[in-house]
């Protein structure tokens, strides 16, 4: 007796080579009917005996491609009916589009294999892709997906192509991106006025790279400006060019073992090198004499990535092994993707461009991670991972949270999707304005989602919330920190509440000042503010990021009545920012704990201007040499001869005499002023950088936990969520993580998206679901 079966597919189904793999199962195991394509996963339908039936549905799941998702299958029988085979059916679009495009995919092996196989009709070919590689969200314009609504829909596939499209049996069975050298894409080789040049395109570049020239590639997201590693003048040359003093530069190396003797590569870090979205991956330099000394200077890290296209494949085919590759774009605009735009945009810094004519819809930067307390964290998420959801504990409303104001991204919540665009840049630029408004249309288009609220952050000259007024749709302004921890919940798929420690930059307090060292009670509906960073005077507002040695000053003119002389004021203009600071003119509050790293590297003269986010306190964390010192009793530290700073309990007495902790009416306040003030102290009797930086982390990790322990006394929670930019501080972020956990606290932290602004669109579209079930209450 014959069974007919009826499984609608749901999740990451097309494009990945599932209908193939469906067809060679229903034909192995022997059973008739078909599968087709939907606007919402795959339709099969198939029929035999029920024992075949139930081979087929566990297969189905044990041995799917490796790129398929299946979020769920749901399964109903029906009449059987008469047919002689099993078939692989058109596509249905429609309405209701729920399917998933999948990320860009890096090269696979068996792609590989036969490009480098001179029998092989693509070898050599830079395009070559199959089912389970190659591009696809930069290339997609529409669903379903499929050739025609890619941006490869201009070429014709030769016989040979066509063949294998349409063979169930072969590995490019609906490869929609499929070509070959007869009807794919091709290469071109400009010069640096955008003429093209004849000859071999790849082997001219190479030519070109191997002299020290700069070349901009264009590659699956955009273009990269490459340069040969190994030589230090052409880097340099680079970094003049590119306007880019100190930011560290990405490099891609020809292979594992090359990457293996310049860095330590433990096994996660191994892993995410070599897996299919192939980010990125921030290692830990070994010494090593390869590397041009100006890739990334002062840094103990470096960025490294595998050739993840068949192009780069090729590029290190000849005498070269390292070369930086770094996304062709003025700092924080777009990636470049267009090659007229490219061209225009880099003149004067490419001296020639490789391009193709395979049009980029959608831009997407090379992802960023790094391998931290035992999961690989994301920096920027992009290729690779967009537009992958992150799958939220339960469904609601369909929403948009627009990000923040730096490193941004922007989150479309459908059902238990987040989906969480490629990282956009810095809004206040307009080319970054443009790309958000692209992308926004574009994950709108692709996922037939239209937000019924728009979630914006509080602050009112963010270019996002400016965006949002304009909308003419429903709006809820959100707080910065409190969309920090309700996006580190939901990564996290925990409801709360719980303890969120956000250690940030800048965000719009609902006071009006700038706050960032918070400690939040709560979830997404809404938090408290138990406890924050004593407010501190920035003087010159905005100056003061970019000039640390302000905020320094500002730091010392609140903590210490007798300005003390220090080497950092040397040669620096203080005495109208002083002025500024005793007639409080153009002087900001904040709490931040961003400008506090900030201000005790420039107190500590490490850096009294900065080039790029981060730059001061990077430099002060490695002043620590990664420690934070020996463990005397419990948290506390004791140094011989040495004065204690002053939220460490002197001699050894830990914690609970801690004369930095402020409560008032139950709302508590982390001191710095005794902190600066013995810090200035150190510095005046001439203390090592290095052990002001290991007081200075330990006094804060000691402060924080402090805190923590507090806020548990209060609500009894044991739950704490660590969100914020400054928990990429690697030694504040690894130690407060082990300690908590130590102590019994389930500790939440981003692995997901960034734990920078990068993943608050997240968490405000969380937030606005609260909203529209009535339960948001905000920050109290
Ligand atoms: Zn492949
Ligand atoms: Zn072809």
């Amino acid at each position: 007796m014959e069974e007919r079966r009826c499984l609608r597919v749901h999740g990451i189904v097309q494009g990945v080579g599932f209908r193939p793999f469906v067809y060679r199962l229903a034909v192995g195991v022997g059973l008739r009917g078909f599968i087709r394509n939907t606007a919402s996963g795959v339709l099969i339908e198939v029929q035999g005996p029920p024992a075949l039936l139930k081979e087929f549905s566990r297969r189905l799941l044990s041995e799917r491609p490796p790129l398929a998702v299946i979020e769920s299958i749901e399964e109903s029988t029906i009449i059987p009916v008469a047919e002689e085979a099993f078939l692989i059916g058109d596509s249905v679009s429609g309405a209701g589009v729920e399917t998933l495009i999948p990320p860009d995919i890096a090269l696979c092996s068996d792609c590989r294999r036969e490009m480098l196989d001179p029998a092989n009709r693509r070898f050599r070919y830079p395009f070559i892709n199959c089912t389970n590689c190659g591009p696809r969200y930069t290339i997609v314009g529409h669903l379903p997906y499929d050739r025609a609504s890619t941006s490869m829909h201009t070429f014709t596939m030769c016989r040979e192509c066509e063949q294998e499209y349409h063979d169930p049996l072969n590995r490019r069975f609906h490869a929609e991106p499929t070509a070959c050298a007869v009807c794919g894409p091709s290469l071109a080789l400009q010069d640096a006025s955008g003429v093209s040049l004849s000859g071999d395109a790849v082997a001219a570049a190479l030519a070109l790279l191997e002299k020290g020239m700069i070349v901009a590639l264009k590659g699956v997201g955009g273009f990269h400006l490459a340069v040969d590693g190994r030589n230090e003048p052409a880097v340099r040359r680079l970094r003049e060019r590119k306007g880019r003093e100190a930011k560290p530069f990405a490099v891609m190396m020809r292979d594992l073992e090359l990457v293996r003797s310049c860095c330590e590569v433990s096994e996660g870090e191994l892993a995410a090198l070599s897996s299919a979205q192939a980010p990125i991956v921030l290692l830990k330099k070994r010494e090593c004499d390869a590397l041009a000394p100006s890739i990334a200077p002062g840094n103990d890290r470096l960025g490294v990535m595998l050739p993840y296209t068949p192009l780069h494949t090729l590029l290190f085919d000849g005498k070269l092994d390292i070369l930086v590759m770094t996304s062709a774009n003025f700092s924080e605009e777009p990636i470049a993707s267009e090659n007229e735009e490219a061209l225009l945009r880099l003149k004067g810094i490419a001296d020639a461009f490789l391009v193709h004519d395979r049009p980029i819809w959608l831009k997407c930067d090379d992802s960023v991670t790094i391998h931290l307390a035992g999961a690989l964290r994301q920096i920027r998420r992009s290729r690779g991972y967009v537009p992958a959801p992150i799958y939220l504990r339960e469904g609601g409303a369909t929403l948009l949270g627009t990000g923040g104001e730096l490193k941004n991204t922007i989150t479309l919540l459908k059902g238990t999707h987040a989906l969480v665009s490629q990282h956009i840049g810095e809004m206040k630029n307009f080319e970054s304005y443009r790309h958000f408004e692209q992308v926004f249309a574009h994950l709108q288009h692709l996922f037939q989602a239209s937000p019924e609220l728009l979630v914006h952050d509080l602050h009112p000259g963010y270019m996002t919330t400016q965006w949002a007024l304009k909308q003419g749709l429903p709006l809820l302004g959100v707080q910065h920190h409190h969309a920090h921890l309700a996006a580190c919940l939901a990564e996290n798929r925990e409801e709360g509440p719980a303890i969120g420690l956000i250690l940030d930059g800048t965000g719009y307090g609902t006071d009006g000042t700038i706050w960032g060292g918070e400690l939040l009670i709560g979830d997404a509906a809404g938090v408290e503010r138990f406890a924050s960073l004593e407010p501190m005077p920035l003087p010159g507002g905005e100056t003061a990021v970019t000039q640390p040695w302000r905020a320094a000053l500002g730091y010392l003119h609140r903590s210490c009545p007798d300005l003390p002389d220090l080497p950092f004021m040397k040669e620096r203009q203080i005495a109208p920012v002083l002025e500024l600071l005793k007639k409080r003119v153009n002087v900001f509050e904040t709490s931040s704990c961003g400008r506090l790293f900030d201000a005790v590297a420039a107190l500590c003269n490490l850096r009294g201007e900065i080039t790029f986010e981060g730059e001061a306190a990077i430099a002060l964390m490695h002043a620590a040499g990664g420690r934070i010192g020996h463990k005397s009793f419990r948290y506390g530290l004791q140094y011989e001869n040495v004065q204690d700073f002053a939220l460490m309990p002197g001699g050894g007495e830990a914690l609970g005499n801690n004369r930095s902790l402020y409560e008032q009416k139950g709302r508590w306040t982390l001191l710095l002023s005794p902190l600066i003030q013995d810090i200035a102290a150190a510095l005046q009797q001439g203390m090592a950088t290095s052990e002001i930086s290991q007081r200075f982390h330990r006094t804060l990790l000691t402060s924080f936990h402090e805190l923590i322990k507090k806020a548990t006394e209060a609500t009894g929670l044991k739950t704490v969520a660590l969100s914020g930019g400054v928990f990429q501080n690697e030694l504040l972020f690894e130690t407060l993580v082990r300690e908590l956990q130590a102590d019994g606290y389930k500790v939440l932290t981003h692995a997901l998206v960034p734990s920078g602004d990068g993943g608050i669109s997240l968490g405000q579209a969380i937030i606005g679901r609260e909203y529209l079930k009535g339960n948001y209450y905000g920050v109290q």
